[in-house]
């Protein structure tokens, strides 16, 4: 037993107690290229390989494995890798479409500009802030819900800029606002590992954080336009500007959209509490929710330190000892470098005992 890697569970080979004296492994010249190659991607990958911002699915995933999704940009080896939509997503993605159709509709509109796609982001959000806002109050307020509403901003004003889409926002029993992340499991009625659920918690509190600091107006005008690169004096096309009179709303300029947007906010309050719906693909049925608590300690702590990656400060890291088991269903188990990396330090972990013994 004592010759497994408690990493990788590979064997570990028995070695002399001169091999480790002299230090003269002979796997130091592979740790060392290993290292060269963690290196040469960890520059500064949000610039190189996400351009302006983050999705929250980045940062989720970047939860469950780094070293995975850094896999996921950079391929294996400069090959691309293939990820292949599975019949579980296809399954997920159709019963959250389903959710959103059910509480309004849907219209393409094709879009020329990072401008024009981005007014469709503020009319999205403002058309849900109304619904909110004519349901919020008593009456209608446990009727109103409104879903994927999109929500940006740099949490904490600082880090990277992230962009993500609320599953659902509603009334909670206190009359408050409540955020609720939308999950399918396949095997019928089963809650996650705690793995999973720690990406869910992270996400939800994400959310609330950005949203929070839209309605506190720390969302700046100045942050979206720099980090996007947008121009608020650039036209939108006209079946955008369509749309927006539907609304009411006249506005020349794509500016006047942002600034439409920024505005709705301060008539909101912050969230104040944070749930994840847990529903079965089987029968499609919700069967588990899990309310969080917001810890902004904890979220700042977690972003500060996932950060450090995206701008090249530290290296990629892979998962945990404890969290090994994760390997098992990876892509990427048999090229992983972490993986050979915390091998190679269980091995000289178990040489280094047998030298104290
Ligand atoms: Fe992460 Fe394990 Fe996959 Fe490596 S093998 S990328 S450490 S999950």
């Amino acid at each position: 037993k004592e010759n497994i890697c408690q990493y990788c569970q590979r064997t570990i080979a028995k070695r002399t107690v001169s091999d480790v004296a002299t230090n003269s492994s002979p796997t130091k010249k592979a740790k060392l290229d290993l290292e060269e190659e963690t290196k040469k991607f960890t520059m500064d990958p949000l610039r190189q390989f996400k351009g302006k911002y983050l999705w929250v699915s980045d940062l989720t995933a970047q939860a469950w494995c780094e070293r995975q999704l850094l896999y996921d940009c950079t391929g294996i080896e400069g090959r691309p890798v293939e990820i292949l939509e599975t019949e579980a997503m296809k399954v997920g993605t159709e019963m959250h479409l389903k959710r959103e159709l059910e509480v309004h509709t849907i219209k393409q509109i094709a879009v020329k500009t990072k401008e024009d796609k981005w007014a469709i982001k503020f009319l999205n959000i403002l058309s849900a802030v109304n619904q909110l806002l004519q349901g919020g109050g008593g009456g209608g307020a446990s009727r109103c819900v409104v879903r994927e509403m999109p929500i940006f901003g740099k949490p904490f004003e600082s880090g990277a800029f992230v962009v993500g889409k609320i599953d659902e926002i509603r009334y909670n029993s206190r009359d408050q606002l409540e955020v609720v992340e939308f999950k399918t499991r396949t095997k019928s009625r089963t809650v996650p590992s705690a793995a999973q659920r720690k990406t869910h918690k992270l996400q939800v509190m994400l959310y609330k954080q950005l949203f929070d600091e839209a309605v506190c107006g720390l969302l700046k005008k100045e942050t979206i336009l720099e980090t996007i690169g947008l121009d608020p004096d650039a036209s939108v096309n006209d079946e955008i500007a369509a749309h927006a009179l539907m609304m009411d709303l006249t506005l020349p300029k794509f500016g006047d959209y942002l600034n439409a947007m920024l505005e709705c906010f301060q008539f909101l309050s912050k969230i104040d509490s944070l749930a994840v719906e847990y529903s079965s693909q089987d029968d499609k049925e919700p069967f588990a929710v899990h309310e969080h608590d917001f810890d902004p300690v904890w979220l700042k702590d977690t972003l500060d330190h996932y950060n450090a990656f995206w701008v090249g400060e530290r290296e990629v890291e892979g998962v945990d000892v404890e969290e090994v088991w994760k390997c098992k269903y990876c892509n990427y188990k048999e090229a992983c470098d972490w993986r050979q990396k915390m091998h190679e330090k269980c091995l000289s972990r178990k040489s280094a005992n047998k030298v104290q013994m």
